[in-house]
Parts: structure tokens; sequence; C-alpha cells
């Protein structure tokens, strides 16, 4: 089968045929029906050796949908031909977070060499996907596929984080949203959906900021210097009650500080890993900071019902397997509005 590959460090992506997997005892075979790219993925390419904490080559894509092409040995709960949507931040599925669905927050996963597909496991970009357990499947019901696939991340990821923020997401509050792309979109129509919030988005790019509008967001601004002034004005000098950033480099986390409220949530999801200063005097008082990862399982479940009502709709565009590695090359030059999902 056909499979897209990040095979060498500092290398680009590559299509290549590998064999078709089998599924082993308890696992399940899924054709891939759509496979989202991530900046994430972009994010990993980047790293060094020493910094990648899994072996290449590696079959890439954490945003997986299929239909269920074979069972391994004891798997109930999922028939042939359903189609289900991936749960990707997999854990060992018995610690206390994992307990709790919080599989993203699995205390076990490094120890016993537990990978999410696309970013250690074999992953979506590819004719055929193994899943390691039946719970980490989701059934679509009537979801379209293209559609479902960046929800696993590009929506359960914005929805986790603004789920920590819920009680201050009250009618009359503010949320910032950082960066409009994948994840942000999403978020713009996730606060629409689910908080009385007014919603101000921040991008750098005009078409990512008319998307931004297209899907809710009350305002949207240039992300510069000039961003914190205005959406002190906008708020009439309080700030913004959240501010969600979903690129994470020094500028953005500067307009994060600078526009948040007193007593407001800094909730930093792009992982550029820029420092935000934290202590009496450097922040507004009270104010909040959280870097979290992924999402639960039940999340997940919100997020794919969130969507079957009208709420949440991805903006996409969708490309063959053999065209991958030059979309992650639009994706890096920033030419991608939404969310690019590939359909082997
Ligand atoms: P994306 O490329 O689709 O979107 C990023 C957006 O940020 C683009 O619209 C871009 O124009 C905009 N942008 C770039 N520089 C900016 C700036 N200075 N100010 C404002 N906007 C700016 O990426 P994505 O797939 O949505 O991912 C967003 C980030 O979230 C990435 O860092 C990704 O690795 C990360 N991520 C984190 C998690 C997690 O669990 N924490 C999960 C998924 C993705
Ligand atoms: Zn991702």
């Amino acid at each position: 089968m056909k499979a897209v590959q990040y095979q060498q460090v500092g290398s680009s992506p590559v299509v290549v045929e590998v064999p078709k997997p089998e599924p082993g005892p308890g696992q399940v075979l899924l054709k891939v029906t759509a496979a989202g790219m991530c900046h994430s993925d972009i994010g990993v390419m980047s790293w060094p050796a020493d910094k990648l904490p899994f072996e290449l080559p590696l079959t890439l894509g954490h945003e997986g949908v299929g239909t269920v092409a074979g069972l391994g040995a004891g798997v109930r709960g999922v028939s042939e031909g359903e189609s289900v949507a991936v749960y990707g931040p997999w854990g060992c599925g018995v610690c206390r977070n994992c307990a709790q669905g919080k599989e993203n927050y699995c205390t076990r996963a490094g120890e016993l060499g537990i990978r999410p597909p696309g970013l250690g496991a074999p992953g979506a970009m590819a004719e055929y996907m193994l899943v390691d357990d039946v719970r980490h499947l989701i059934p679509l019901d009537g979801l379209d596929p293209t559609q479902a696939a960046p929800l696993t991340d590009a929506g359960l990821t914005p929805y986790h984080a603004i789920k920590r923020s819920m009680p201050k997401l009250v009618g009359g509050s503010t949320a910032v949203v950082i960066g409009a792309g994948g994840l942000g979109h999403l978020a713009v129509q996730i606060l629409r959906a689910t908080t009385g919030a007014r919603v101000i988005a921040l991008d750098v790019a005009d078409d990512k900021l008319e998307l931004a509008r297209a899907v809710g967001a009350h305002d949207v601004a240039r992300s510069d210097e000039a961003a914190p002034a205005r959406i002190r004005q906008l708020t009439g000098g309080l700030g913004a009650d959240v501010v969600l950033d979903f690129v994470g480099i020094a500028p953005t986390v500067k307009i994060a500080a600078q526009s948040v409220a007193i007593e407001g949530d800094i909730t930093i999801v792009g992982i550029a890993g820029a420092p935000l200063p934290v202590g009496f005097g450097l922040l507004p008082h009270e104010v909040s900071v959280a870097a979290p990862y992924w999402g639960s399982r039940a999340e997940l479940i919100e997020v794919l019902d969130l969507a079957r009502s009208g709420a949440l709709r991805a903006h996409v565009e969708t490309f063959g397997l053999d065209e991958t590695p030059q979309v992650y090359e639009r994706f890096h030059a920033g030419e991608i509005t939404g969310r690019a999902v590939i359909v082997p």
C-alpha cells in the first residue's frame, strides 16, 4: 500500500510503498478515508535528531478517519464496514488519567513506548492504518470523513483548551484567538457554539482573518504590536477574559500577556515554546496560564456531537495521497486556509 513517510531528519516527506498491515490480537485495521494535516507535523519534521522521541521512518498523519477493514483476534464493539474516527493520543488505558478518558495525559505511555499514530506509531496518511484498541474508535454516525478528520485534533485540542475556561466565558466576556488556522478557525466556532463570549481573532494573513470572520468571529485584527491596544479598546479597557494562543512564539505570547484581563486565562496551544514570564507584577493579578495537550476521549465524542448538530464546520481543502509532499510545502508556506485533508 501507499504511505506518506518522514524518513530522515531534515528531509521532506515522501510517498512510498509499504506492506499492508495485518491486525494482531486486539487491533483494528482501518481503510483510511481521510487524514488531516497538522502544523505539529511540520514542527516534528523541524526537530533535530536528539529531540525526536521516536524512530524513523514514520508514516505521518495523527488526524485519521477510516472504515473498519479487519478485526484482530478478540476484538468486539465494532464491525467491518463501520466508519470511525481515531482518537489519537493513545495511552495505556488503565492509569488514573486513562481511567477518566484522559489518555492524552497517560502517566505510563512513555515508559510503555505507546505513541500516537503519526507521532511515533504508523499514522493515517496511508491507504490502511492499525489502531491498537477499539476504545480509540468513535463512530462517525453520518459525519463526512473529510469533515471528521480535522475534528480529531484541530477540533478536539481547542475544545479541550476552551473547556478549562468555561466559567470565565460568560455573557459579556471576551475571548481572543491568536492564529486562525486549522485549530484557530475551529476554536472560533467552538467559542460561538458553547459560550457567550465575544470572539476576537488575530492573524498575520488576510485570508485567515477573512475565514475567522466568516466562521463567526465578532472582530478580527492583525496580530502585531498594536493588537493589545485594539483588544483593550474593544473591551472598554478591561482586556480579554481568555486568550488562546495557537502559535506560541515570542510575539504572540507577548500579545497574550498584554491583552489578558485581571483574573483571565492565557492558554498556549501552539508548540513553538516561547517562554511567558509568570510572577507577581509580571501579568495582571491572578491570571492563570496553561499549555494543554490534545484532549480526552469523552471530549472527542462531544466535538463530533457538536459537528453533527451543525455547530461546527471545518473549512477543508482535499488532496490525494500522491500530492501530500507538495501540500506540506504549501502548508509550510502559509498557503492553506483552514485544514488540508488527504483522501487516500
Ligand atoms: P496552522 O498553520 O493551520 O495555523 C496557524 C495560524 O497561525 C495560521 O493561520 C498563521 O497565519 C497564523 N500565524 C502565524 N504567525 C502568527 C502570528 N505571529 N500571530 C498570529 N497568527 C499567526 O496550524 P495548526 O495546525 O492550526 O496548529 C497551530 C499550532 O498548534 C501549531 O503550533 C501546532 O503545532 C499546535 N498544536 C498543538 C496541539 C496541542 O495539543 N497543544 C495540538 C495540535 C496542534
Ligand atoms: Zn496535531
